[in-house]
């Protein structure tokens, strides 16, 4: 059941939702869907650009969290390779634009391009779990 779904990911309390939060509408989407997904209880969202600079407070919890979600706006993956610099892989991984959404460079976006993401999402978590 979708519900005890969530609930027992959440119980699990350390699943961290990162995202690209890139400067597109893809790049929007991915930030908006880690808000969702938070709200949802599915994962804390986490700061990527922590691991991008390398900080200590911010890379070893990544490291020890139970789970990652990473979600990225496009093919180039900065969320991906930021990732890679740091020597974490994600459990979860998400491109937007495999989605079936075009990148644009602005910033507009649908509610339900956001839901295709966090759905996806929770489709790829219930074949992990
Ligand atoms: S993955 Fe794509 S959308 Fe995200 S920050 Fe990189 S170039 Fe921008």
């Amino acid at each position: 059941m979708e519900g005890t779904r969530e609930e027992c990911l959440c119980a699990g309390g350390n699943v961290l939702v990162f995202a690209c939060s890139g400067g597109s509408n893809v790049g929007q989407i991915s930030n908006q869907a880690a808000i969702a997904l938070e709200e949802a209880g599915l994962g804390r969202f986490f700061c990527l650009a922590g691991i991008g600079g390398n900080l200590p407070d911010m890379v070893e919890p990544a490291r020890e969290a139970e789970k990652r979600i990473l979600i990225d706006g496009c093919p180039v993956s900065c969320g991906k390779a930021t990732f890679a610099r740091a020597g974490l892989k994600a459990d979860c991984y998400v491109v937007v634009t495999q989605l079936g959404i075009k990148k644009r460079h602005e910033f507009a976006f649908a509610d339900e391009e956001v839901e295709k993401v966090v759905a996806e999402v929770k489709e790829i978590l219930s074949k992990t779990e």
